[in-house]
């Protein structure tokens, strides 16, 4: 299957799946997961008019999408990997959303930036809904006292990002992302990935984060 068929064939299952789940169509995105794909899937990917990306790691979005942001000024860019602080300012100036706000001493550096008059990105949080000790995100208990944290310094936080325990039913973490979204009056959730966007999109996911589906294997 080539890129154009794929891409016809995802975006099918996410309309069917917002139609079962009585949701509107437009209001799922298509975040396409393209990090570690050779250049032509991007490239035919970008051909085939997908426009919204995510990557994971700062340098290698920069190297894969600095110039090509020039030449497609209205493609949005995603981070959807952990962000270190000593690579904030490359990330603010590179993407157009940081789904992985997780800890003090990140909102800290986005805020001094913000303080210096830098543009930010739109952000998220990722929770660690399984909280698993080897993956990012803030635990849903500390949740509300990193909300605070943002508000404190004017920062915010549009939403929250989860990825699941691999070896886990996906639904329990996607229906406890839903809530705490809601308890804090958070309208985007950007949860769903391969295997699992459209268990993700009944539970109200804004946003799937489709990789391999999309472009094969990486
Ligand atoms: C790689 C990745 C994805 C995409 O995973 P696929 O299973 O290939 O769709 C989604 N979200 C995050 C955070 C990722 O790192």
């Amino acid at each position: 299957m080539d890129i154009d068929q794929r891409i016809a064939e995802i975006t099918t299952r996410i309309k069917s799946a917002a139609i079962k789940a009585r949701r509107r169509e437009q209001d799922v995105n298509l975040v396409a997961v393209s990090k570690l794909q050779p250049d032509e899937r991007i490239e035919a990917a970008l051909q085939s008019g997908l426009r919204l990306f995510g990557e994971n790691r700062v340098q290698e979005a920069q190297s894969r999408w600095a110039h090509r942001k020039n030449i497609y000024p209205n493609v949005t860019l995603h981070l959807i990997g952990p962000l270190q602080t000593n690579k904030v300012a490359e990330a603010i100036a590179l993407f157009d959303v940081i789904e992985t706000v997780d800890r003090p001493k990140l909102v800290e550096a986005l805020a001094k930036l913000a303080k210096m008059g830098y543009n930010l990105p739109k952000l998220l949080v990722q929770v660690n809904t399984g909280e698993e000790a080897q993956k990012a995100g803030v635990a849903p208990r500390h949740l509300p006292a990193l909300l605070e944290l943002c508000a404190d310094h004017r920062l915010k936080i549009e939403g929250l990002m989860c990825i699941p325990p691999a070896n886990e039913e996906p639904a329990l973490h996607f229906a406890l992302l839903a809530k705490l979204a809601m308890r804090q009056s958070l309208p985007i959730l950007s949860m769903g990935m391969s295997g699992d966007f459209e268990t993700a999109i009944q539970f109200g996911a804004t946003h799937v984060r489709v990789g391999s589906a999309l472009f094969g294997e990486r």
